[in-house]
């Protein structure tokens, strides 16, 4: 299977192991024409990119840019906040990325002591009597995030959150979001990726490479593309260059 550009990768500006350039470098030996540095958003409790960082990123790539034959974009992988569905993104930092990645991850600082208590903690709870509510809440608040703000992609659907994919997948194949799968963990059933496949969403594969020799590494999608079945004309990065909703929002693509 031929990809021509990975959309998940994490460098020292988060907590990767490799410098910008040294992703990139392994984005050109797998023969990409395109990659994106996405670290983790500025709300994680941990590994977040602070925002004068971005500076220093763009700097970055802009000395890199012209001695590598592919695009470097640089973006972010914002974190889902409260049942509203804030993201830890402003206004302003729209403008600065090419990309918005989005997923739910355990360790952020919820937008409001409201969402600590209606978002943050319940969904550190284990499976309960209340799981079928808590999904519900989870899901309006997926869709409620891409509707308010311009976000390409759906990163590791289900990884340590309970949402209802195909619901959200519905949104995104209206909206031209895409729903990852994610190198390194596919937290759907088979059913769940079947069942979101019907929906005609547009699926993206990317590593999440928290070290250079990762970036690229398909390993796990390919077995999964295999064995399901699934149309590779769905797969927007499979043969072919996405469209990324954010850049035509912009008008740049
Ligand atoms: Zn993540
Ligand atoms: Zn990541």
């Amino acid at each position: 299977m031929k990809f021509l550009g990975d959309y998940h990768t994490h460098t020292i500006y988060s907590h990767g192991l490799g410098m910008i350039e040294h992703n990139v470098i392994q984005a050109v030996k797998k023969g990409f024409k395109q990659i994106a540095i996405t670290d983790h958003g500025f709300r994680h409790v941990v590994f977040n990119v602070r925002r004068f960082d971005f500076k220093y990123m763009r700097q970055d790539i802009e000395r890199i840019k012209d001695k590598y034959d592919i695009d470097i974009f640089l973006g972010l992988e914002t974190n889902l906040q409260s049942n509203e569905g804030h993201i830890d993104l402003k206004p302003q930092d729209i403008d600065k990325l090419d990309i918005i990645l989005c997923g739910y991850h355990k360790f952020i600082y919820p937008s409001s002591l409201k969402a600590f208590f209606s978002f943050y903690m319940p969904n550190k709870l284990p499976r309960h009597k209340k799981s079928d509510l808590r999904k519900g809440r989870n899901t309006e608040a997926y869709l409620k995030a891409i509707n308010r703000y311009p976000i390409d992609i759906i990163v590791h659907p289900k990884y340590g959150i309970e949402m209802n994919v195909v619901e959200i997948a519905k949104e995104c194949k209206r909206l031209g979001v895409y729903i990852e799968l994610n190198g390194k963990r596919i937290s759907m059933t088979e059913e769940e990726v079947l069942a979101t496949a019907e929906t005609g969403v547009g699926f993206i594969v990317n590593s999440d490479a928290h070290s250079p020799d990762k970036v690229g590494d398909f390993t796990v999608q390919e077995e999964w593309i295999k064995k399901l079945n699934l149309n590779p004309d769905q797969i927007v990065n499979l043969d072919k260059i996405p469209k990324f909703r954010s850049r035509k929002l912009k008008g740049l693509d």
